[in-house]
């Protein structure tokens, strides 16, 4: 019976039933008329037989509602059963999931939820879901929802900042897919979501160590590049003068004429001294860093004069002039032989980055508790973004192999080390193409 009303329509069953009766009635009211004659007789019989006629018929109906009524309660028990299963698998799920109506307001909220967002069951209900999202990314899930309910489309991996109640923020990778009532129509969008903040973190973490490391690779890969043209410089700076000297001394063995042998003299002297001054700038490294600081009381107007004087030579030679503006007062607690090496290296870059017939000025005076001296020059300048980089050990704005300047890229460094071993501060300015002028500080006594 079953399998036959499985395959048939109601209305193809019901045509039949009415085909069946029918004939049934006919035939069976042709068959009687013909066998029995009595009328009275003949009534009755078919009195009996409509009562069974309709009997058996009610019997099929109600066989058929009963039948029909066990299968809607099986079909309402089975599908109570899996929306039950659907509910426990929900609300036991580690996710944080939930769902919300084309209003927008939540109507479902799981365990999960309640831990993740911080927000109780009875709070949550009835709330709208875009409360929950940053403002930023309101709009774009809104449309989401939207195509949701209107497309019964579904959006997988989407990543969704929310807030919690505590204001932190959580990243869930959601998947956002319709709720359908038995018609086929979209009850509620349900956001089931992972919590992906700390995942995300730590990727974050990852890739940000990632371009540090490739960044200090870099810098490495600079430093060896800095670290030959280093060794080539310092190099070239201590055979240079041997080399004058060298020459100068074997011209001046040949040379009859006193005059001349004694300037061919002078410019092996010059070159030693030069030498000397490099050495001296490594040795000052070096003891720098063994921390060896011999201070006493220091007048800094006599030790600039005296400083100055050294260099009046060579500043002939250059046609550079010299102007010195030292103001009373200038008692300073320092190691002299250090600040002696301070001024030397200032005065030093002044004349060799200055411009011919250029000009050089020290100034010295007491300033808060504290002795300033700086070196203004006529120069070539030193670009701005540089600045903070001249200080660094070794670091020449030219280092290549065919750079206009001597030097190791030392003096620099050493100064501010020398200043700051005292509690002072080295600060320069400059203009391109104008010139530059370095202080220092040291504290007065
Ligand atoms: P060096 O003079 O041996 O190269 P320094 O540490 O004394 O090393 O100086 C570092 C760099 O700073 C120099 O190579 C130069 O490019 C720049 N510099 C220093 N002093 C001056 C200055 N007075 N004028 C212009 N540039 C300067």
């Amino acid at each position: 019976m079953r399998r036959i009303s499985e395959g048939l329509s109601p209305l193809k069953i019901t045509v039949i039933y009415v085909f069946i009766a029918s004939m049934w009635i006919v035939i069976s009211d042709r068959l009687l008329a013909l066998s029995v004659t009595d009328p009275e007789r003949l009534a009755s019989i078919e009195w009996v037989m409509e009562s069974v006629f309709i009997l058996i018929t009610g019997a099929l109906l109600y066989l058929l509602i009963s039948r029909y009524e066990a299968a809607m309660r099986r079909s309402r028990e089975a599908l109570e059963e899996s929306e039950e299963r659907y509910r426990q698998m929900v609300e036991n799920s580690p996710n944080p999931i939930f769902s919300v109506d084309a209003e927008g307001s939540i109507v479902m909220w799981n365990r999960a939820c309640e831990k993740v967002f911080g927000l109780g069951r009875e709070e949550a209900l009835g709330m709208k879901y875009t409360e929950l999202l940053t403002p930023e990314e309101v709009e774009q899930v809104r449309a989401m929802v939207d195509r949701v309910f209107r497309e019964k489309r579904a959006f997988r991996d989407v990543d969704i900042t929310y807030l919690s109640r505590d204001g932190s923020q959580r990243t869930m990778l959601s998947r956002l897919y319709p709720l359908l009532d038995g018609h086929g129509r979209v009850r509620a969008c349900v956001f089931a979501n992972t919590d992906v903040t700390e995942r995300r973190r730590a990727e974050e973490e990852l890739k940000r160590a990632y371009r540090k490391l490739k960044k200090t690779n870099e810098e490495l890969r600079t430093l060896d590049e800095m670290k030959a043209n280093i060794i080539a410089n310092v190099s070239h700076e201590l055979r240079t003068p041997i080399t004058i000297a060298k020459g100068a001394i074997e011209l001046a063995m040949d040379e009859q004429d006193q005059e001349k042998r004694r300037d061919l003299l002078n410019m092996a002297m010059n070159a030693l001294l030069r030498q000397n001054f490099i050495v001296e700038d490594l040795l000052q490294a070096a003891r720098l860093e063994r921390g060896e600081l011999r201070m006493e009381e220091v007048n800094l107007g006599e030790l600039v004069e005296r400083v100055a004087e050294e260099f009046r030579p060579v500043l002939i030679k250059h046609g550079l002039r010299m102007s010195l503006k030292v103001g009373d007062d200038l008692l300073a607690t320092a190691d002299p032989e250090q600040v002696e090496h301070v001024l030397r290296n200032l005065i030093n870059n002044a004349i060799k980055f200055n411009r011919e017939g250029g000009s050089i000025t020290i100034e010295a005076e007491r300033k808060d508790g504290e002795v300033e001296v700086c070196v203004s020059d006529t120069g070539i300048g030193i670009p701005e973004e540089e600045l903070d980089r001249i200080f660094d050990r070794f670091y020449q704005i030219d280092a290549s192999p065919t750079r206009r300047y001597g030097g190791t890229g030392l003096g620099l460094a050493i100064v501010k080390e020398i200043v700051e071993a005292h509690g002072g501060r080295v600060t320069v300015t400059s203009k391109v193409g104008e010139g530059s002028r370095f202080c220092f500080t040291l504290p007065a006594a």
